[in-house]
């Protein structure tokens, strides 16, 4: 297919370069010169894991995968914490990730591992993509809470945000309010994001392909201890809806156990499992 020319997105190039350069240079310098309390450090654990799951269980297998429903106030749920890694909304997300595995490999995957790690990690989001049409999007357009979640996703960002810096000057005035908003707001967002990245790039590069050798998707499961379970893309590409993508009872997959509890208490239905 012919290359279509991409326009610049640089409201995505300088929000990347802040949080990068806020994360990699700030962090460490104010933990040299004030260092983080435990209330910080608590707060990042609870956002990482909370934002970090809203996207591997809600964004990718409930909404982009369908594989499980649920009650809609957990919907709702999801799509705040998973609005929380500021990762677009779930529309903008899940339409650029149901064409990334309809177009794997190709000039239309929005992150295409062909043209590299660094392409396939960050450097896809520098550039608004030609390729979104209305055909990615159109199902995930008739469910009111993804568009509900899509008009008000700044909003939602910002309260990502808001929520360490309250909690910090609750507990140490304005210069916890600093910090808490450094780690568990600014630092948690790079990290999550970064983790996200690494499905795209690491596990498209690098790893085993026991599932299917249709596409460039690898399992990498030692990238499953940073993204929540997302590691066993291989197995993922091969079975889209399964709502788990480490399948042996042994893989470390906490999405899965996560989906599995809401399941056991009456959260979630019709859990999706292919049989071998
Ligand atoms: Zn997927
Ligand atoms: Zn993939």
């Amino acid at each position: 297919m012919e290359q279509v020319a991409r326009k610049k997105d640089y409201v995505a190039i300088v929000l990347f370069a802040v949080f990068t350069v806020a994360t990699i240079i700030g962090v460490p310098a104010f933990a040299y010169s004030h260092g983080f309390s435990r209330v910080d450090w608590a707060m990042f654990a609870v956002l990482y894991m909370a934002s970090g799951l809203g996207i591997t269980v809600g964004y990718h297998r409930l909404i982009s995968h369908r594989s499980f429903e649920c009650r809609n106030w957990v919907k709702v749920c999801f799509l705040i914490v998973g609005g929380w890694a500021m990762e677009n909304s779930a529309l903008r997300w899940c339409s650029d990730h149901i064409r990334h595995h309809a177009r794997c490999d190709q000039e239309e995957d929005p992150y295409n591992a062909l043209k590299g790690f660094w392409y396939s990690h960050c450097v896809w989001i520098f550039h608004k993509s030609p390729y979104r049409e209305e055909k990615w999007e159109s199902k995930l357009r008739k469910d009111p809470l993804i568009m509900w979640q899509h008009r008000y996703y700044i909003p939602i960002v910002l309260s990502g945000l808001a929520l360490p810096f309250i909690v910090g000057v609750w507990s140490g005035g304005w210069m916890g309010g600093l910090s808490c908003f450094l780690l568990a707001g600014v630092c948690r967002i790079f990290l999550v994001l970064n983790s996200t990245f690494c499905i795209n790039s690491i596990c498209h590069i690098w790893g085993s392909q026991p599932h299917g050798q249709n596409d460039s998707s690898r399992d990498s499961w030692w990238i499953s201890l940073v993204t929540f379970g997302e590691g066993y893309h291989n197995y993922h590409h091969t079975h889209l809806r399964d709502y788990r993508n480490g399948p042996k009872w042994y893989n470390f997959d906490p999405s899965k156990w996560l989906i599995y509890t809401l399941w056991k208490l009456g959260l979630a239905s019709n859990l999706q499992r292919y049989q071998a």
